[in-house]
């Protein structure tokens, strides 16, 4: 009895301790659940370019909305980690282990854009960041802020989320310069072992698709749609060219869907058989499962963007539709992401967009997509409230024409704000909330 009158005693102190000196706690995945503190330590990269900007901004928009939702009862202790350009500058490595190691340490991370050199230099760090941690699903919603100007006649259609596949593909970096001894090698062999005609001036690449990865990421993408209950999941991929990766990936989707989620899918093809049960009416509850070509899916999601739900695709068709899904929502300053290992719960949140270098250090970009990066992040750590608060001061923000330049160049007559002038506009329309 008494030790345990001590055990709470100290407890209370440690909670009071922390409280007072802003020490925070980590977030731990126990067996798939995660279990959050009242003062989760949540380190973030700054990220290179726009990435300071947006990041800062982030940062007080969720500080502001967890005070908002919790009072003092919760608050995120944010940890800097570094890596990119400044990484570079302290340490002279662009991406320490020490910043892996505490992301791993602290499961959920924020992170802003990293430059990539084009055409050689180093190797992405955002593909590096995603191969090292397993955060084999980059998460990403596009879903219509309401009043935001849009390009689309019917702007509040656009509602999907894709999973694009983080690990494999042409983005493996198994990739060979043109005149390299390696690249000759494997010329010589492909044209001499396996009858190929590849010319011996060329830069090779290799584009393996698992069927683990496949698997992995058309699984996640249909748990996701039966979590939050979503119409349809449409795998895409240009599997009648390349048949024995794209055309797998489809193949092992299909697999998938129907060995584990039997009960609670129906494909397109039982959907319209003329002798089967539906005759083209979904059952109430079960999840429409089909697929696209990549180049017939730009189209598709441009004139029917209704009929598209969750999307599930390799990486490149991933990254490319990533963008133009953020488009069709009012531009690339406002689509958030997330890259997560459902398994390990490790996931790191990071806007759509890149480190916009013209931008950079001028208070001027949009920060709304790392914002609702953050939003995933709470929403990912079951603090909806503070979720809420967010998404619904962002729609009045936006609705008062408290916009940055990207939206304002889009509307007429309206003078934008600066990114931290924005953020100040959110946290005071959180106020209302
Ligand atoms: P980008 O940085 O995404 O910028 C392309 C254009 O998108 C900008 O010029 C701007 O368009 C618009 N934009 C981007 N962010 C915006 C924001 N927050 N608010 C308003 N508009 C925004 O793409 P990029 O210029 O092709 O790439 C630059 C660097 O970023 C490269 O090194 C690339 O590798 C890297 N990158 C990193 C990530 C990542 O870290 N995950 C992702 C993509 C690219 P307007 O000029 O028309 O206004």
């Amino acid at each position: 009895m008494i030790a345990h009158a001590e055990l709470q005693m100290s407890s209370q102190i440690k909670m009071q301790n922390e409280k007072s000196k802003d020490i925070g706690s980590k977030i731990e995945n126990m067996d798939g659940i995660l279990n959050v503190p009242e003062r989760p330590i949540i380190p973030y990269i700054e990220g290179d370019g726009i990435g300071p900007d947006v990041i800062k901004a982030t940062k007080r928009v969720l500080d502001g909305a967890v005070e908002k939702a919790y009072g003092p009862q919760k608050k995120i202790v944010w940890l800097e980690v570094l890596a990119g350009e400044k990484a570079q500058k302290k340490y002279s490595e662009y991406l320490p282990e020490e910043t892996l190691k505490k992301i791993k340490e602290h499961t959920v991370a924020l992170k802003g854009p990293l430059t990539t050199p084009i055409a050689g230099g180093f190797r992405s760090l955002n593909v590096t960041l995603r191969q090292k941690l397993d955060l084999y699903a980059c998460v990403r919603p596009v879903k219509y802020l309401p009043t935001a100007p849009s390009k689309l006649k019917n702007p509040e259609e656009l509602d999907i989320v894709i999973f694009r596949e983080n690990t494999e593909d042409v983005y493996s970096g198994i990739e060979f310069e043109e005149g390299s001894e390696e690249a000759k090698k494997l010329i010589e062999f492909l044209n001499n072992e396996m009858n190929t005609n590849v010319r011996i001036d060329s830069g090779v690449g290799i584009k393996p698709i698992s069927e683990y990865a496949t698997k992995r990421i058309v699984r996640a993408a249909i748990n996701y749609a039966i979590k939050n209950n979503r119409k349809s999941v449409t795998i895409v991929h240009k599997g009648n060219i390349m048949k024995f990766t794209e055309g797998a990936f489809m193949r092992w989707a299909y697999e998938v869907a129907n060995k584990e989620f039997k009960d609670k899918i129906v494909t397109e093809t039982e959907l319209f058989k003329p002798d089967g049960p539906y005759k083209g009416t979904m059952p109430e509850g079960k999840i429409l499962v089909k697929d696209r070509l990549a180049d017939s899916m730009f189209q598709q999601l441009l004139l029917r963007t209704k009929q598209y739900d969750v999307l599930a695709l390799p990486n490149l068709n991933g990254d490319y539709i990533s963008d133009l899904a953020a488009a069709m929502g009012g531009g690339l300053g406002l689509a958030p992401g997330a890259n997560i290992n459902y398994e390990t719960n490790i996931a790191l949140f990071e806007p759509t967009h890149g480190t916009a270098p013209s931008y950079a250090n001028q208070d001027k970009v949009n920060p709304t997509s790392a914002i609702l990066s953050g939003v995933m992040l709470f929403r990912h750590i079951g603090w909806k409230e503070a979720a809420d608060t967010v998404e619904k001061a962002l729609e009045k923000t936006v609705s008062q024409r408290k916009v940055t330049y990207d939206l304002a160049r889009q509307l007429e007559g309206i003078q934008p704000i600066g990114t931290s002038k924005f953020a100040d506009a959110v946290i005071e329309n959180m106020k209302a909330v």
